[in-house]
């Protein structure tokens, strides 16, 4: 099928302007760029005046099972997260996981995100079903994912050198007692649901994602690596994330987290680090060496106040970047545009940085696109003959584009995602007039009430222990930070 959009602004794939042109669409990519007026036969044709055509926008680094979670926590840092997964995640049945995935995509596509790296979680180990389940969420709605289950064979208390031993009792003992699944058992789980796999041809790639380099064994970390290599899969795992993994790193490893994960053979093209705020620049040179890319997520680093991370560092060092949300119980929604404009604005938080170091406008929107589209393993990200046609329609009358002075400098200074009208993927529309064709969204919100409701009942007592025990965590997570610097050799902005 063919089909002209026309009337419509264009934006280039430099992204530095937005001329009229049409679009010729076919077989899901881009045909042709052409002047407006082209004589093109045998085409459908949908009027796009006063609308600004952009790639979709495609997110590096989330997580489905956010969804359910968004807004749960007020001052929470990392380590406090994570020492609340077992309530905000937990006790989740089939359906409930499903409709995670489901509200996180359908808010990705509402907000103009046409493909994601999502990480989801299932306690206590990922299942056949439940990788199923949330794959098909994303065909439902319609975008383009890898899915790589986030796992790892220690719990967070396990992982985090001298947690145990810092709490009081009765904590102590509980958090001493409690055990993940065996990590024979998830990589087995995650080997099943590969063999099982239905979706690739809907753009849905499982991938494989050992969540933290301290919450797995070196000889989990050799199996993932293992599994990811014998099926193809793309891996993320975060990296350096807050200063106490990376100051854990360093007890541990007497390494860096990355040059342990290397040692290990984990990182290379097939590999991104999610966050990488605490990286060095001898990690951002080892990951440039090895092909290997970064999702920037500076909307959940300010929001779990982790850092900044070294975005034109990492540039500079030859890494591929790309731009992430991080799931909805850090950051808490799935909004591209914000997480572009944070990223420009967290470049110039750099102390001493010129603005030289500063991301511009039109190499963010390069980063959200083509560079995210990169660490999925997607040939897209640009509006350019032969690309998938992967499009967002922005309303040019909206008052966002009233009136309409440079296209780069709104997408990120000024666009919100409340202009985004139309959204095709791969040539065929998933959001129409702002209505998601392949999801009953008000069901889906009646049904989200229902679970939370459930949930917070069946979560209860996990919850208050979990509340009981924070401010130990806390405590213990800030003083390992406390006493780690970046040392000489690492990175400083220069
Ligand atoms: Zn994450």
């Amino acid at each position: 099928m063919r089909l002209l959009l026309t009337g419509a602004r264009v934006l280039t794939p430099d992204a530095l302007s937005a001329p009229l042109q049409e679009v010729l669409i076919e077989d899901g990519r881009i045909a042709a760029i052409l002047p407006p007026g082209t004589a093109v036969e045998n085409a459908q044709r949908h009027d796009a005046t006063d609308r600004l055509v952009i790639p979709g926008l495609v997110n590096g680094h989330t997580h489905g099972h956010g969804g359910l979670a968004k807004g749960s926590g007020d001052k929470w840092d990392l380590a406090l997260l994570l020492a609340h997964a077992g309530w905000i995640t937990g006790g989740r049945t089939l359906e409930d996981k499903k409709l995670s995935t489901t509200l996180t995509a359908v808010e990705m596509l509402k907000k103009g995100c046409t493909a994601a790296y999502d990480l989801p979680a299932e306690f206590p180990a990922p299942t056949v079903e439940g990788l199923d389940a949330m794959a098909e969420a994303y065909a439902a709605v319609g975008l383009r994912a890898v899915l790589a289950p986030m796992v790892g064979d220690l719990t967070f208390f396990q992982a985090t050198p001298g947690l145990i031993e810092a709490l009081p009792e009765p904590f102590r003992s509980r958090a001493a007692g409690m055990r993940g699944a065996a990590g024979a058992d998830i990589v087995g789980a995650i080997a099943a649901a590969a063999k099982a796999w239905r979706h690739d041809a809907q753009g849905i790639r499982l991938g494989c994602a050992p969540t933290i380099p301290l919450h797995g064994t070196d000889e989990f970390l050799k199996a993932c690596r293992a599994l990811a290599a014998e099926h193809g899969m793309p891996m993320q795992t975060h990296v350096a994330e807050a200063r106490y993994q990376a100051a854990g790193g360093e007890i541990r490893y007497r390494a860096t987290l990355l040059e342990h994960m290397d040692s290990l053979g984990l990182v290379g093209p097939w590999f991104s680090v999610a966050h990488g705020v605490w990286l060095t620049q001898s990690d951002l040179e080892l990951l440039a060496k090895r092909g290997a890319g970064i999702s920037h997520n500076p909307g959940a680093n300010m929001r779990l106040a982790s850092g900044i991370a070294p975005a034109r560092a990492a540039i500079r060092a030859g890494v591929t970047l790309g731009i992430g949300t991080d799931g909805s119980s850090s950051s808490d929604n799935q909004n591209m545009f914000e997480a572009m404009r944070l990223a420009a604005f967290a470049s110039r938080l750099w102390e001493d940085a010129g603005d030289e170091e500063w991301l511009g406008t039109a190499e963010t929107v390069r980063l959200a696109t083509e560079g995210s589209s990169k660490l999925l393993g997607l040939d897209g990200g640009l509006i350019a003959p032969g690309k998938p046609a992967d499009l967002v329609l922005l309303d040019l009358r909206h008052v966002n584009w009233s009136p309409l002075n440079d296209a780069a400098n709104q997408l990120v200074w000024t666009e919100d995602g409340s202009a985004v009208v139309d959204v095709m993927v791969g040539g065929t529309w998933k959001l129409r007039d702002r209505a998601v064709l392949g999801v009953d969204e008000a069901k889906l919100s009646r049904d989200a009430e229902a679970a939370a409701e459930r949930l917070r009942g069946a979560n209860a007592e996990i919850r208050a222990w979990c509340q009981a025990v924070a401010p130990h965590v806390a405590c213990h997570c800030r003083s390992l930070a406390k006493g780690w610097t970046r040392s000489k050799r690492l990175l400083k902005a220069e």
